[in-house]
């Protein structure tokens, strides 16, 4: 090996390449908010794929699968998901950056990449295994943006992405609505304050539905000027009265979950194709605590007990549904966005340093539509 025997430090420093960095929220183990560290020098992600897309994030929304992931929610499966699809090109999750939609800037393509170039406005939701939004910078898939609505502002527009791409994969991927099947058709959805309630509400009205919203009663004036048909205030006294008394419906989503489906299997149509589409899946939780192949079994066991119950009560079908990222439907959304069809709904807009207030909030589970961060 060669030995150096004279050189000056400021010599080698110059033959280093120097890395970019960006500001970004960073885990480096699983824990409260004090494991949310904001560093000014994290690396920026690089393009890895032909398809991958380099993009300055100029606004981002904290959902609860932020907080749930900070607690460490999902890493047996999602550090599966990360090998197998060379998300992570260290043995490490960490450092974790949180955050799964964004609004931003294209700023620079893999070779691969045909729809999109430098400078495009765009928005998107990230899969799961990916590091995320919560930062200066985040790396996409071509399948996972769009061009983004022209009538919004960043903040606006990142209000969307990943409550819009789990709503459409609940309503019309796992609940086979479509804007020509819905019309007449009744719909309940459970929560409708909150971030996914907002958007569903606001679906499935533009699509022709007969909406049935739960909230509590200070969310009131919110659903209804959502649109909602007929809303339940689910603390009042007689809520489950009125449940039961209410015409039966076609599809029910629920984001509740725990006893939700208990006292909702009753107010599906019987023998009809009726659906109860969840969005609490327990297998997540269960690989976590059971290990992959004792979360999947215990998952299916869940499943097949969901099924007996449900069909036996009338021949609903019962479904889970999560996230998955879409770009055709982010198309669709961003026009019908502009035409006026769907608004952002914001309850409130944190600056990028105070991100931990908004996990916090988002923690607190009392949303009014969605929280935003601001990382321009
Ligand atoms: P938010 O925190 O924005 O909203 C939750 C809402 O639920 C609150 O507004 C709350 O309103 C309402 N709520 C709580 N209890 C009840 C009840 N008994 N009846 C009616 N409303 C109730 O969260 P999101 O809307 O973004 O997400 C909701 C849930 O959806 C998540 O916690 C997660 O479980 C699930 N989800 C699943 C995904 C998946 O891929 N499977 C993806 C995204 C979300 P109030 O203050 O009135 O109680």
């Amino acid at each position: 090996s060669t030995l150096y025997v004279r050189h000056s430090s400021s010599s080698i420093d110059a033959k280093k390449k120097v890395k970019p960095r960006m500001k970004a929220w960073q885990l480096y183990q699983y824990g409260g908010n004090e494991e949310l560290n904001l560093s000014n020098t994290a690396k920026i992600p690089s393009i890895q794929k032909p398809t991958d897309i380099l993009i300055e994030v100029k606004a981002a929304s904290v959902n609860p699968i932020d907080v749930n992931m900070r607690d460490g929610y999902g890493r047996t499966i999602l550090n599966q998901m990360r090998k197998w699809f060379g998300t992570s090109s260290s043995a490490s999750e960490f450092p974790l950056i949180l955050g799964r939609d964004f609004s931003g800037v294209v700023k620079k393509t893999g070779h691969g990449v045909t729809k999109y170039k430098p400078g495009d406005q765009v928005w998107g939701a990230l899969a799961a295994e990916r590091n995320g939004t919560h930062a200066q910078f985040c790396v996409a898939g071509e399948k996972e943006i769009s061009l983004r609505p022209k009538t919004l502002s960043d903040i606006e527009a990142a209000s969307i992405p990943y409550v819009a791409m789990t709503v459409w994969a609940a309503l019309h991927l796992v609940g086979e609505l479509t804007s020509k099947n819905t019309p007449g058709k009744r719909v309940l959805i459970h929560g409708g304050s909150g971030g996914i309630g907002s958007f569903a509400i606001q679906l499935m009205k533009s699509w022709g539905a007969y909406v049935i919203t739960t909230c509590s009663t200070d969310a009131i004036p919110l659903v209804r000027h959502l649109g909602a048909d007929l809303i339940i205030d689910y603390k009042s006294q007689d809520s489950l009265t009125q449940l039961k008394s209410i015409d039966k419906v076609d599809v029910v989503l629920d984001p509740l979950g725990g006893e939700t489906p208990s006292f909702t299997l009753d107010v599906l149509k019987s023998w009809s194709g009726a659906k109860y589409v969840s969005l609490v899946m327990p297998v997540l939780p269960a690989t976590d605590k059971y290990g992959l192949l004792g979360g999947l079994a215990q998952s299916v066991a869940d499943l097949n007990m969901n099924l007996f119950k449900s069909f036996t009560k009338g021949g609903i079908n019962y479904r889970w549904a999560f996230f998955m990222p879409n770009s055709r439907a982010l198309k669709k959304i961003a026009s019908m966005v502009d035409s006026g069809q769907i608004q952002p709904v914001i309850d409130q807009v944190f600056k990028f340093e105070d991100l931990p207030d908004a996990y916090e909030k988002v923690g607190r589970k009392k949303g009014r539509g969605k929280t935003v961060i601001d990382v321009s």
